[in-house]
């Protein structure tokens, strides 16, 4: 169910890029429009909350199935407004829909109330956890990943028992209304998950809308400002944003593997990917077989079928400029190079000996280009790898010491001898460190994430003494000290 249009609401359009068609109009919902939808979501919320876990998990269930059923045509308006290839869509569907059957069969388990252990002062006590739902939580999405990245938040906190209202991105906003209209089938006439579309300002309208949480996906730049928008209200947080993400490889990788993974992660989705592949640091005496490899991988690409043009048309700029930097500073183009991204389809880009200085290393790139730098070992690989004020994800080949060469790495989450897998399983949380921002999407940390632990201790018995009264002999202190002297003062 889409927010209430008013009658002079208005409209912004999505445009396919690959043609520049028009895919769809959308409101561009108002601070009244988040606001009434806010308030719509309040009894929804309630009531979605007294479903339980049972009532949820059949419920989400039943939305798993249609979106299966609707899979095709919901792939394809994610192609139409990202430009896409049509079987990467399907492939991010895909594993949302595993995200949505993990979060809602595991949110008993997680969530539920269970008993903890009381401990020797208070033996008397039972103590109980529960983890209850925040009420209505807002989620603010990116375009790269419309459904795939979002849903890693919205199926977590519907099944956590919340009301959810998504701001999908500006180019992206067909996607998102066909989500939330899928669930309204399945929930019919309970605004549990609605959408408001609109740009900048509607996401600020939501961050102020007085929710119980934030879920932000996007840029960086944006996550520091949708944090001081939370800060007015102390409305909670969690940020999801970029990242630079290194690709190590060691002496004994398997160099077959490690390239596939290096090109596939660094330019599928024409690189528009936050843990996608923008950094390799290969060692010394495997760089040249390596990069070989890269190279013969990354020309026999065909931008339009592997991947599709830039999102964001202005994106095309970025990568040419960094691309520029780097060249200007001394690296070297290994495929494509100068004027590889003077159009919106850009081609790929292998660049080597490229400055750590360099805005190639530095910065986002957010396109299909890779660099690809020489180290002496792998202590300096970490190193470099490290050297960032972002940490999403990284990619390790070493056949005898990957997770020790993982464990290393300053990220919030690292795959071994393969890529991105890790955002595949649906135990593990997902999010980043430092620039790349906190809070966790996906697993159990993704369930707790929208709830608010709530602590009981219910009192089974009166102790002779109490010790928590005025009553309390003096006596009594000096038993409690010499008791904690005896367990604790060892
Ligand atoms: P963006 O920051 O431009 O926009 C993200 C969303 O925020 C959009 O819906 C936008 O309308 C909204 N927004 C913009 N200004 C706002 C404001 N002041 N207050 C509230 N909302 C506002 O990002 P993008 O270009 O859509 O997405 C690309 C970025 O997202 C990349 O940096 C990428 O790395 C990152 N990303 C991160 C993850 C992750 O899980 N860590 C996943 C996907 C994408």
């Amino acid at each position: 169910m889409t927010a209430t249009q008013t009658p002079a609401q208005s409209t912004f359009e999505s445009l396919d890029p690959r043609t520049g068609e028009v895919v769809g109009t959308h409101p561009d919902h108002t601070a009244a429009d988040v606001g009434a939808a806010v308030a719509r979501a309040a009894d929804a919320a309630q009531w979605w909350a007294d479903q339980g876990f049972d009532g949820r998990h059949r419920l989400l269930g039943e939305w798993r199935r249609a979106l299966v059923r609707g899979l095709d045509d919901l792939a394809g308006v994610v192609a139409a407004e990202t430009g896409k290839p049509l079987d990467d869509a399907r492939l991010e569907l895909v594993l949302a829909v595993d995200h949505l059957d993990w979060a809602a069969k595991h949110a008993a388990k997680v969530l539920g109330t269970r008993s903890v252990p009381s401990g020797l002062l208070m033996a008397n006590q039972a103590a109980t956890l529960t983890y209850a739902p925040l009420g209505v939580v807002g989620v603010i999405g990116p375009w790269n990943y419309p459904v795939f990245t979002p849903m890693g938040s919205i199926a977590y906190a519907l099944a956590a028992g919340n009301a959810v209202i998504f701001k999908p991105s500006e180019l992206t906003p067909g996607v998102g209304v066909a989500l939330a209209d899928s669930f309204a089938e399945i929930v019919a006439g309970r605004p549990v998950f609605q959408v408001v579309t609109g740009h900048a300002e509607t996401g600020v309208a939501l961050c102020r809308a007085g929710v119980a949480k934030i879920a932000f996906t996007g840029s960086t730049a944006t996550g520091k400002r949708v944090m001081a928008t939370c800060a007015e209200t102390l409305t909670p947080v969690l940020i999801e944003c970029g990242g630079k993400d290194p690709l190590i490889v060691d002496v004994d990788a398997d160099l077959d593997a490690a390239a596939d993974a290096a090109v596939w992660g660094g330019m599928s989705n024409a690189g528009q990917t936050c843990v996608g592949v923008e950094r390799v640091y290969v060692v010394d005496t495997v760089a040249d077989a390596f990069t070989a490899k890269v190279v013969a991988k990354a020309r026999a690409l065909e931008p339009g079928r592997e991947f599709g043009p830039m999102t964001m048309e202005s994106q095309a700029a970025v990568v040419q400029g960094q691309i520029d930097d780097a060249l200007a500073k001394g690296a070297r183009a290994l495929v494509g190079g100068a004027g590889s991204a003077d159009r919106r389809l850009v081609e790929p880009v292998v660049l080597t000996d490229v400055p750590e200085d360099s805005t190639a290393v530095t910065e986002e790139t957010f396109g299909p280009l890779l660099v690809v730098n020489r180290v002496p070992d792998v202590d300096e690989a970490v190193r470099r790898a490290n050297a960032t004020g972002y940490g999403l994800g990284a990619t390790v080949f070493s056949k005898a010491r990957g997770t020790e060469i993982a464990a290393r790495l300053r990220c919030g989450m690292v795959s071994v001898n393969s890529v991105i897998s890790f955002a595949g399983i649906p135990a593990l949380p997902f999010g980043g460190v430092g620039d790349s921002g906190f809070g966790r999407i996906h697993g159990e940390d993704g369930l707790r994430e929208f709830t608010r632990p709530q602590a009981v201790a219910r009192q089974r018995f009166a102790l002779p003494i109490a010790i928590t009264s005025f009553t309390r002999p003096a006596a009594v202190m000096k038993v409690l000290v010499g008791l904690m002297r005896v367990l604790h003062g060892r």
